[in-house]
C-alpha cells in the first residue's frame, strides 16, 4: 500500500488563500501566510483554525 500523504489545509483568516501544511500543525505553532505574508497562530488543530497573531514589534516604549 503506498504511503498516504495526507495534506492538512486551512483558510487563511485575512486573505482566505489556502494554507497546506505538510504535516498536521501543533497547537500554537505560527505559520505565515503564503500569500499575505501574515504570521497566523493555530488555535485548533480539529478543525483547524487559524488566527492572526498579534504583531510583535520591536518597540520595547522605554
Ligand atoms: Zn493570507
Amino acid at each position: 500500500m503506498p504511503e498516504q500523504i495526507t495534506t492538512v489545509q486551512a483558510a487563511c483568516p485575512e486573505c482566505d488563500a489556502l494554507i497546506a501544511f505538510e504535516r498536521p500543525p501543533l497547537n500554537g505553532q505560527v505559520v505565515r501566510c503564503t500569500d499575505c505574508s501574515v504570521e497566523l497562530e493555530v488555535t485548533s488543530i480539529n478543525p483547524i483554525r487559524l488566527e492572526v497573531a498579534p504583531e510583535v514589534e520591536e518597540d520595547w516604549g522605554e
